[in-house]
């Protein structure tokens, strides 16, 4: 498919190019933003999973607006990834990896002990397309990113998070449920109907009192969240009766208004003799620069 095409499909791709975002990624904040406000008045945000940037973009347009404030030199964003990241004004970008315990010890030497208001995670690991595994690799993500959130959130403050909606999602709800005052199941009309993406919009963090979250490289999940109340799911032998567990099941909105674009629909109102726009930054690493080096060293030949 050609680039021109794939700018009448997606008309979110073409608006990225125009506006200068990295990645369609960005309408998604937005329209997140829009429905629950929750960049209103932040300071200090962390990106995680955040490369190419455009949600970094959106963060720094919103908390940067004026330029001239005085409170900006009190603002901080840092943004992190595996991958590199083109600099973005006003981001610290840190290139690690948010599964590392690591990571958490470098995002809090840049707060300098303070604490964020705002934690987002966009992650999405590699698929390999084994779709057990794939799950499970998502949701250790998730739990990556929220167990980072516990250590870095102030009281009060909000953690956003993509989720795919699969077999286990009730137990996450119920999960969040323990550490935030609202949970809400929230999908911007820019992310396609047809995906099981969504976001965890989670409102209020109020870790329960006495329970102090810790990074350590040997401790586990059920260890990590250890008198917080987060259980185990557990299966138990009393099919008779059949008392089942109440389900957790979160708030789910649509945002982005049926009057913004369908990230579904092919838009064939692009003039044609509108150009076909370039990347707004193409990738640091892609996963084919190994092979143009190869076949630019004439290694690369068919057999
Ligand atoms: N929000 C970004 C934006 O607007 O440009 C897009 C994020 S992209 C969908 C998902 C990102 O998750 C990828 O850049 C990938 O490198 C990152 N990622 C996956 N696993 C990670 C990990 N363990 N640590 C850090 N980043 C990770």
């Amino acid at each position: 498919m050609g680039k021109s095409s794939k700018d009448k499909r997606d008309l979110y791709y073409r608006k990225a190019k125009e506006l200068g975002y990295r990645a369609r990624s960005a309408f998604k904040l937005l329209q997140l933003d829009k429905e629950f406000q929750f960049l209103d008045g932040v300071t200090r945000v962390v990106d995680l999973c955040a490369a190419p940037g455009s949600w970094s973009q959106v963060l720094s347009k919103r908390l940067f607006e004026d330029a001239d404030s005085v409170e900006n030199s009190e603002k901080k964003i840092v943004a992190v990834d595996l991958q590199p990241m083109f600099p973005i004004d006003n981001v610290t970008t840190l290139q690690a990896d948010i599964t590392h315990p690591k990571t958490l010890n470098k995002i809090m030497e840049l707060f300098e002990g303070q604490k964020a208001d705002f934690v987002c995670s966009d992650g999405a690991p590699d698929v390999t397309g084994l779709h057990d595994l794939d799950e499970y690799v998502q949701q250790q993500l998730i739990l990556s990113a929220l167990q980072l959130t516990t250590c870095l959130l102030r009281e009060g403050g909000v953690f956003v998070a993509k989720i795919f909606r699969g077999r286990d999602i009730d137990m996450l709800y119920s999960q969040l449920g323990f550490l935030f005052e609202r949970v809400v199941c929230a999908k911007p009309r820019s992310s396609r109907g047809t995906s099981l993406e969504s976001f965890i919009v989670c409102i209020g963090y109020k870790p329960p009192k006495h329970w102090v979250p810790k990074l350590d490289v040997n401790t586990s999940v059920e260890t990590f969240f250890e008198g917080c109340g987060i259980g185990r799911l557990s299966l138990e032998d009393k099919l008779a009766g059949y008392s089942e567990e109440p389900r957790s099941i979160a708030e789910f909105i649509s945002c982005g208004g049926l009057d913004s674009f369908d990230s579904d629909a092919t838009y064939h109102d692009v003039p044609s003799n509108k150009p076909a726009l370039d990347p707004v930054q193409p990738p640091t690493n892609p996963p084919y620069k190994r092979a143009l080096e190869l076949k630019r060293q004439g290694k690369l030949a068919r057999t």
